[in-house]
């Protein structure tokens, strides 16, 4: 299908010299980060690189995997003009910076070939065996026709690769290196496209390579996608840091040579650095704090590497003694790593001119963890890298666990940008143990984080030892308890205020499978009841008439046909109707008119029957049913306007409704109470109703109340029943300040 690769095609070094990039991870990130980046790429350089790490078998793989790539992608062009191929092997390099095998390099260089070739799976197998052919396939965005907008296809291409991720983490370190590589030459591309995919990176891609501790990625995402997102603003600041920076070289001189003598004094040996922020992460920090650049003091900073771990403390002894520290700037990552595995002692001190200068403390160890994260495994070859392992594949596990309870793809993209986010605090269960949660977490997100019983039984919570609503932000060193209750489940309000992914998907599985439970049992009484019009009754059906039934409305069980009726998707009636028929030969159920008769609400219904908000029926009204497709069971008042205008509609979706004279639980009522305006109105009104046992749920009154004489307050009240209605509005009534009282069954 493609020609042979010509052997020219590979090898030659181009004009100007290679430029090896120094692996130098403490070195001051540079300004203008893209410039550093610009070498050019060819195989030999490729090829050169990598002969260190890698045997010759693997060489000739790889040169296999570019001669095929070069020669899918022959007359294909960058933006920027150059041959296409020069994307794959710089994409290729980035992995061999990081030291990945050669099947990773190879589904480098491979990666563009399916999406923008054409080429098929079953050839890249035949080529260059499965593993490979499934690392390229997590990287290769869905087809685009299958999808009706960019952002359905973006999402779901999205999840594919989060995917593909979990089973094989060389996934996305290829799609971070092909995207590191894109966000380098982004200069070639239209306005619109640059800043469409700088944010991107800036919302998914930074925040998973921060996510798998490869902050030296992360920081260099956001810096570009920063640049590009915001170009004048990155421009400006960074014209100011250069003049910041030469004003400010012999500070760092200074600093440099008496730390470097008070650490030799001590006796420890220490790796010192100077280090430069990003402008990113002074633009961020000037953006929280409002304020200027001018403002914005530390812009340096100073790393030191020691041996080990109790030279961390002494390290920073040493620094306490001779800078005064900022208060409550301390952080000790190393008893409390953050969620990415990352270790350090982070202080600021006041350096010799009164500004902040911050100090990062770690051993060598927690240092390549801090720059590479989970790349550390192939880049040192150590077991050392435990923790941002563990860290990675719990993340990785979670990912997994969103997914399978999670159907829809932007739900769960969502999901997974706010379990990126990077913020996080740290709280405690009762017994000790601690737990990291991203910052706006609640009690319920904590309750969750434990175990899903426990969140889904969640009543109360106790945040260091008092009850605080459910909603509550915690913060760090808080000590979080749960209350529980057996018989309870999840909340839908909860999902207005949690903050994990895992809580999210949690509730929402839950609450799907106690819906589900509900319009099985609405479906079964709706077919009982229609079979009693028959004549039949559904306790008489024997097995071989299920098997005939189930076999003709194509479920799979009884209970999901019964779901199927409670939910609407399927009319009582006509399936009560087939039931009778079942022994004849004729298929035409629907030529059987439906009979009517009266349901009768009770109300254990749940979540399968819904009082419909524009009248608000309760138990006593008179009420119909309105079963639509999939929406399960509403209620209307007989005579509510929007119902009649729904039933010359649909009029074949209704069923009689009456009430179980044991009928239970609360139901919303509106009333609407006109008042003379003076002082203390409401809360005699409030009194009034709960002298009567019946919860306020909401209050609404006109704006301008305070220059009316008279004022029209509007309540929406849980109550039983009519009578219960009518004993609060006449308790409201011998209030001399009520002008009218009345309940409101329209929502005009
Ligand atoms: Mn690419």
């Amino acid at each position: 299908m493609h020609p042979p690769p010509t052997p020219s095609s590979g090898g030659a070094p181009r004009k100007r010299p290679v430029v090896r990039r120094k692996p130098e991870a403490a070195a001051p990130v540079p300004v203008d980060a893209a410039a550093q980046h610009d070498r050019p790429v060819s195989l030999g350089g490729l090829l050169e690189q990598i002969s260190g790490y890698l045997s010759e078998a693997d060489l000739q793989q790889i040169r296999g995997a570019y001669r095929f790539a070069d020669a899918a992608h022959l007359g294909q062009y960058r933006a920027s003009g150059e041959p296409y191929i020069s994307h794959p092997v710089a994409v290729a390099e980035i992995c061999a910076d990081w030291k990945l095998d050669s099947q990773a390099l190879m589904a480098a260089l491979l990666h563009d070939t399916a999406e923008d070739q054409g080429i098929t799976q079953g050839e890249l197998v035949e080529h260059f065996g499965a593993t490979v052919a499934t690392l390229v396939d997590g990287l290769t965005k869905l087809d685009k026709i299958h999808f009706s907008s960019r952002e359905e296809n973006q999402a779901e291409s999205f999840r594919k690769m989060l995917l593909a991720m979990a089973r094989d983490i060389r996934v996305i370190l290829v799609k971070l290196a092909d995207r590191l590589h894109n966000m380098r030459t982004l200069d070639a591309m239209t306005v619109d496209k640059r800043r469409r995919i700088a944010t991107e990176t800036m919302e998914i891609y930074a925040p998973i390579a921060y996510r798998l501790g490869l902050n030296q990625v992360y920081r260099e995402l956001q810096d570009l996608g920063f640049r590009h997102s915001h170009p004048m603003r990155y421009a400006v600041l960074g014209q100011a840091l250069r003049v910041a920076r030469g004003n400010r070289r012999d500070l760092v001189d200074r600093i440099l040579a008496a730390t470097t003598k008070s650490f030799s004094d001590a006796g420890i040996k220490v790796q010192l650095y100077g280090r430069e922020k990003t402008l990113y992460s002074i633009y961020r920090k000037m953006q929280r704090k409002h304020r200027s650049f001018a403002h914005v003091q530390d812009i340096f900073g100073f790393r030191v590497i020691v041996p080990d771990v109790l030279d961390c403390y002494r390290a920073l002894g040493v620094l306490h003694a001779q800078y005064k520290p900022m208060p409550g700037k301390f952080e000790d990552f190393i008893a409390i790593p953050k969620l990415n595995g990352y270790q350090s002692l982070h202080t600021t001190l006041i350096g010799p001119t009164g500004a902040p200068v911050e100090f990062q403390i770690r051993t060598e160890t927690m240092h390549r963890v801090a720059e590479s994260g989970v790349a550390a495994h192939w880049l040192y070859k150590t077991g050392t890298d435990a923790m941002a392992q563990a860290t990675t594949s719990a993340w990785l596990q979670s990912l997994l666990d969103i997914q399978n309870e999670n159907r829809d793809a932007a739900e769960f993209l969502e999901t997974v940008k706010v379990d990126l986010a990077p913020d996080a605090v740290y709280v405690f269960t009762p017994k000790s143990r601690i737990l990291a949660l991203p910052r706006g977490a609640t009690p319920v997100d904590f309750s969750y984080a434990v175990h899903t019983d426990l969140g889904n039984q969640t009543v109360a919570a106790k945040v260091n030892g008092e009850l605080v609503p459910l909603r509550t932000e915690l913060h760090s060193g808080d000590v979080v308890e749960i209350v529980t209750a057996q018989n309870s489940r999840p909340n839908p309000n909860w999902l207005g205020f949690v903050r994990t992914g895992r809580a999210r998907s949690k509730i929402r599985h839950a609450l799907k499978v106690s819906q589900q439970a509900e319009s099985q049992e609405l479906g079964r009484r709706l077919l009982a009841r229609a079979l009693t019009h028959q004549g039949l009754r559904l306790e008489d059906l024997d097995p071989g008439d299920w098997g005939r039934l189930l076999h003709w409305s194509g479920n799979r069980s009884q209970d999901e046909l019964f779901a199927d009726i409670g939910l609407g998707k399927r009319v009582a009636d006509i399936v009560a109707a087939r039931v009778r028929l079942l022994d004849t030969a004729t298929d035409d159920a629907s030529a059987v008119a439906p009979q009517r008769g009266a349901l009768q609400l009770d109300g254990s219904e749940g979540t399968s029957v819904h009082y419909a908000s524009c009248c608000r029926p309760i138990p006593g009204d008179a009420v119909l049913g309105y079963l639509g497709k999939g929406e399960g069971l509403t209620v209307h008042l007989q005579d509510c306007p929007q119902a009649r205008r729904l039933f010359q509609k649909h009029p074949q979706s209704w069923i009689d409704l009456n009430w179980s004279s044991s009928v239970s639980g609360l139901y919303q009522a509106a009333l609407v109470v006109v008042v003379n305006n003076g002082k203390g109105v409401l809360a005699k009104l409030a009194a009034a109703a709960s002298e009567h046992d019946a919860d306020i749920l909401h209050v609404t009154m006109d704006d301008d109340s305070s220059s009316q004489p008279t004022i029209e307050l509007r309540f929406l009240l849980a109550v039983r029943d009519r009578k219960h209605l009518a004993d609060i509005l006449r308790a409201v009534r011998v209030h001399k300040f009520v002008v009218r009282a009345y309940r409101a069954k329209s929502r005009a």
